[in-house]
């Protein structure tokens, strides 16, 4: 199974990502998380996509179709993977076309996950995530049982320095303009379900069950 979660930032791609991935035993590919892994490594690559990111805006789309590109060599995503975050613009898309092509495999599912922007940013404004495991909480909706702390493995939970609010609002018209034509791209390709991603995690979940199954 290959799938594209789309949806803005906070719509909960990661969150529903997590959960597809243990059900269907396919891989989760994460460029917003492999540009922080990147950072973290203090990586060329990671200096360069550094102040993008740190505004909102989007890293260039060679940068990410090179670092995507790199992925698809490596067989743990044989089995199927979920792209979560990627593509993000028209380029990237076709540039996924091609590595479909180059790789001779088709998407099965496009899911654009649909949040009104207020609650967007009440989600992200408390996001916090595990430095260790990469977890997802949320202060108000799914906070950890200690403070600060993950309840999975104990190690530090981060709040990401571009889920500020003035951040936050860049990040959803970066979205509106340049990632939602995309759903216009796929929609011609018949690929495209749109799930609402409003409610309790697990309602949003078997929404998405019933879309792919
Ligand atoms: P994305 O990957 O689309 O940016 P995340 O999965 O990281 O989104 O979720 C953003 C924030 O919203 C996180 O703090 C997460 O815990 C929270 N969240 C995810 N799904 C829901 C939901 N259905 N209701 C409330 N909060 C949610
Ligand atoms: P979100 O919670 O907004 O879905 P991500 O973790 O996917 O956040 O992305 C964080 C940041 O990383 C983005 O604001 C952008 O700067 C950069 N980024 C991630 N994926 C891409 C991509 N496919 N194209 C360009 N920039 C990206």
């Amino acid at each position: 199974m290959r799938i594209i979660l789309l949806g803005p930032p906070g719509a909960g791609k990661g969150t529903q990502a997590k959960l597809i991935v243990k059900d269907y035993h396919i891989q989760q590919l994460s460029t917003g998380d492999l540009l922080r892994e990147h950072r973290n490594q203090d990586s060329d690559l990671g200096n360069e996509a550094k102040h993008f990111m740190d505004a909102g805006n989007l890293v260039p789309d060679g940068i990410i179709l090179g670092m995507v590109a790199a992925e698809f060599k490596k067989p743990y995503l044989d089995p199927g993977y979920i792209l979560d975050g990627f593509p993000r613009t028209c380029p990237q898309a076709q540039g996924l076309d091609n590595l479909l092509v180059d790789h001779n495999q088709k998407l099965d599912h496009v899911l654009v996950l649909e949040v009104p922007d207020e609650e967007l940013i009440r989600r992200l404004t408390a996001r916090r995530s595990c430095s260790k495991c990469g977890y997802i909480y949320n202060l108000v909706f799914n906070p950890p049982q200690a403070e600060g702390i993950c309840d999975l493995d104990g190690a530090d939970l981060i709040h990401r320095s571009d889920d500020t609010e003035a951040t936050v609002q860049n990040r959803l018209k970066v979205y509106q303009k340049q990632t939602k034509p995309l759903i216009d791209h796929y929609e011609q390709q018949g690929l495209v379900r749109h799930i609402d991603g409003t409610g309790d995690v697990k309602q949003i979940y078997q929404r998405i069950l019933t879309a792919i199954s």
